[in-house]
């Protein structure tokens, strides 16, 4: 993996040299991390962001009164005035740090859909969700008597744009999809979504768990309700996510869980709540992960995610065209409108292992149902395959990784 690959003028050697990671061996190979759907590595910039965090500012925000607590809470207020610019929300009250993707839906689910979602209102969802966008509105619907329909996926791993016309009425009360499908990688038409959401009055949520680090969001643009992510799909650490929700609609929710931070007045009796966005902020938060969001946002900026969605783009068509010669081997994933993903199968290899084989080689990819069981149950398939790719990943490592599923395929001959 020496020669310099820069490909119009995307210098991936270099941007490579950010991630110490990368520079692992396994079982004597280097290192080719095609796992990113799963989660991304993180570049030198945001682990120091949190060892200059612990080693010279760690306090808790907001209450004391001393020079670090001032420093800490301005550089977390200073975070989610990043990320509210990162995907263009119109005030940083408006975006909510939350643990991830997962509790962003949850904390909708909780607030939104116990408040404004009840008996003989319909919620909208996919068969290609991930878990976390379809137990927290099962949970809901069980709660509150709520009906869940689902549109299908095609065959060539499309949603189906009809049907969902179809199943929109004025009982739907919410749509909450995803952007890109993590087991797909496929890119829903989520400007169509929306409009089409709006029509018939009912909120829309998008998953944007795969969609943040690959395709530019701009919330206020695209007139989305809630948007959820998670930090650690976008290079910074784990444990940092955030909901996005319009002012309006956050304000009108209650709390989703008590604890110091959240209220304005406690007395015995009752107590009255914060104000935005501290009134879903329950508890010390994970203040360094804030700030390392903010130092991953800095670092995707200083490429451009312009830039690294187009080297994507083009590393994904290669790997395609490459993995469609291996005589054998099928794809989920027929069409193009897709990101980050390569879903496969290999002949009649059980992907488990197809994942050991390749692990063996020091290649990462994810093999299984990917928290999608509807989808493989669409397929199906007990589990699939899963190559994804991000901007620091090269042509040279697809050429191994292909060269290895060939062996595989060869030895199944
Ligand atoms: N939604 C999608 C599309 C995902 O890919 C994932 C994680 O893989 C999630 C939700 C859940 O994210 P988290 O585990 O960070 O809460």
């Amino acid at each position: 993996m020496n020669n310099i690959q820069s490909e119009n003028n995307f210098d991936v050697m270099r941007f490579r040299e950010d991630f110490p990671i990368l520079k692992t061996k396994i079982s004597g190979k280097d290192l080719i991390y095609f796992d990113n759907a799963a989660t991304t590595q993180k570049p030198q910039q945001v682990i120091d962001s949190l060892v200059d965090y612990y080693s010279n500012t760690n306090s808790n925000i907001h209450r004391a009164a001393h020079h670090l607590a001032e420093k800490a809470t301005s550089e977390y207020e200073g975070a989610r005035e990043k990320i509210a610019k990162y995907i263009g929300a119109t005030r940083p009250e408006e975006i909510v740090f939350v643990r991830g993707t997962s509790e962003a839906i949850n904390l909708v689910a909780r607030t939104f859909g116990d408040s404004f979602i009840g008996k003989g209102d319909e919620i909208i969802l996919s068969e290609m969700e991930h878990h976390s966008n379809i137990i927290p509105w099962q949970m809901l619907a069980s709660r509150r008597g709520a009906t869940l329909k689902y549109i299908s996926v095609k065959s060539d791993g499309s949603l189906d744009m009809e049907e969902y016309e179809r199943l929109l009425n004025k009982r739907t009360k919410l749509v909450s999809l995803t952007y890109v499908s993590n087991a797909l990688g496929t890119i829903n038409p989520v400007r169509e979504i929306i409009g089409k959401a709006h029509s018939v009055g009912a909120k829309i949520l998008l998953d944007s768990a795969q969609a943040v680090a690959h395709i530019p969001i701009d919330v206020k643009e695209l007139d989305v309700d809630f948007l959820a992510f998670s930090g650690h799909k976008m290079y910074a650490p784990t444990g940092i996510g955030v909901l996005y929700g319009k002012y309006e609609l956050l304000d009108e929710m209650p709390p989703f869980m008590g604890g110091g931070e959240m209220i304005k007045n406690v007395t015995l009796q009752g107590s009255t709540f914060n104000q935005l966005p501290f009134k879903f902020e329950a508890g010390t938060p994970n203040i360094a992960g804030a700030i390392g969001l903010a130092s991953a946002i800095d670092y995707i900026n200083s490429i451009g995610l312009e830039n690294m969605a187009a080297y994507e783009m083009g590393l994904l068509d290669y790997l395609y065209a490459k993995a469609l010669e291996i005589n054998g081997l099928e794809l989920y994933c027929k069409h193009e409108n897709r990101a980050g993903v390569l879903p496969f199968k290999l002949g009649n290899a059980h992907p488990s292992d197809v994942g050991a084989f390749l692990d063996a080689k020091g290649i990462a990819i994810r093999t299984g149902h990917h928290c999608a069981q509807p989808l493989m149950e669409k397929f199906c398939v007990p589990g699939m395959a899963r190559a994804s790719i991000c901007f620091y990943n090269t042509k040279d490592e697809v050429d191994i990784f292909i060269s290895a599923l060939s062996r595989i395929n060869e030895m199944l001959k």
